[in-house]
């Protein structure tokens, strides 16, 4: 392990301040995944900031009914959080499906969304890798690839993003508040990653000078109709293989509204809005949702390993779907 410095940041234009002026300087929040990676050498930071401090660990009610949630709020907080669970049931499905008790208590909502893939490749500094070190090769395509995308991928790299939390993100259309040396700024989730393309390096669209604040959830939470269902090797402390945040709203049996977003399939949680549209309308049928499913794997590609997430995303979203159409709100 390199050596680095430490130190606290005491409000937030001092810690864009350290981050914008030096390159190898980064952030530090839970530090459940970047000491990790500090550890395996894959990223070596001259610096470290500690944002620990700053004043982005509150909930808050928005105006506009929505909630915001505070980058520095812990993933399990916020699951826990008494009016996610009534109002936004599904980000505290996903969150809880996500790693083990102890790290949801040290992982943060920022850090979870700046997580960096599980290739074992990329941790792995003995062999190639486009996202580690631009121009070196991709092991993956030709390796060992189970846990890889299906969706989205390039000649460059083939990782998925890892959160489980993102993927119920992405289906509530949650908005993410930065800011930078040039201002505050908003990024919908949904744009927030980034494919790999000829750039596998950049995970998403955050500037090198800018710090995630918060996450806006909007009013509508999908509370009465929704699944997170998560297909893993193992039932707790595994990354997902498939993940499916499904979200409806429903007049009786018919679905007038439709959210899907998936995980473990690609470079970032992937949603399809022409297979949304599919059900508006219609009846909640397990032969719509097979439609449903055959659309989203339409452009999909194997490469060996991972050939089976194909059929298994199709499933997975039927049976996401069945569940949400089933849940109806306790009283
Ligand atoms: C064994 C294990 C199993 C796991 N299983 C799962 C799982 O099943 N599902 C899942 O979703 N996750 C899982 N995780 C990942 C875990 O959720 C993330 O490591 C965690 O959310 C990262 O948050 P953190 O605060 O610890 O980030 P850190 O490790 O502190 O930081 C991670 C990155 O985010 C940057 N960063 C942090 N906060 C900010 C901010 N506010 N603005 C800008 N940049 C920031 C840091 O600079 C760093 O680059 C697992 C992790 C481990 C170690
Ligand atoms: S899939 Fe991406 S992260 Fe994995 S080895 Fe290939 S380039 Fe690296």
């Amino acid at each position: 392990m390199n050596n680095f410095s430490y130190a606290r940041a005491s409000d937030v234009a001092s810690a864009v301040q350290a981050v914008a002026a030096d390159r190898d300087t980064v952030f530090i929040a839970g530090g459940t995944n970047l000491i990790d990676l500090m550890k395996e050498n894959v990223s070596r930071p001259a610096r470290l900031i500690d944002i620990n401090g700053l004043p982005l660990n509150r909930i808050e009610e928005r105006e506009d009914g929505g909630l915001r949630l505070g980058a520095l709020v812990t993933n399990a907080d916020t699951a826990y959080h008494v009016q996610v669970e009534r109002r936004y049931p599904l980000v505290s499905r996903a969150i809880l499906a996500g790693a083990s008790a102890q790290l949801r208590n040290m992982a943060t909502n920022g850090g979870n969304l700046m997580q960096r893939t599980r290739c074992y490749y990329f941790y792995d500094t003995a062999t190639p890798c486009n996202k580690r070190e631009p121009g070196t090769g991709c092991s993956a395509i030709d390796g060992f690839n189970r846990i890889h995308a299906i969706l989205g991928t390039s000649e460059q790299c083939i990782a998925v993003h890892p959160s489980d939390m993102c993927v119920a993100l992405v289906a509530l259309e949650a908005v993410v508040n930065v800011t930078g040396k040039g201002g505050d700024r908003t990024i919908p989730i949904a744009d927030f990653h980034r494919l790999p393309g000829d750039t596998p390096q950049i995970d998403n669209n955050l500037g090198a000078d800018e710090i995630i604040t918060s996450i806006d959830l909007p009013a509508k939470g999908f509370a009465d109709h929704y699944a997170y269902l998560k297909v893993r090797d193992r039932t707790s402390y595994a990354f997902a293989l498939v993940s499916v945040a499904a979200a409806l709203e429903m007049d009786g049996d018919t679905i007038t509204e439709t959210r899907l977003a998936l995980g473990g399939i690609g470079h970032k949680p992937w949603r399809n809005l022409d297979a949304e549209a599919m059900l508006n309308g219609i009846k909640a049928t397990k032969d719509h949702f097979e439609a449903v499913g055959e659309t989203i794997v339409r452009d999909a590609k194997g490469y060996g390993h991972n050939t089976f997430k194909i059929e298994l995303a199709k499933r997975a979203v039927v049976r996401a779907l069945q569940h949400a159409a089933r849940t109806a709100r306790k009283p």
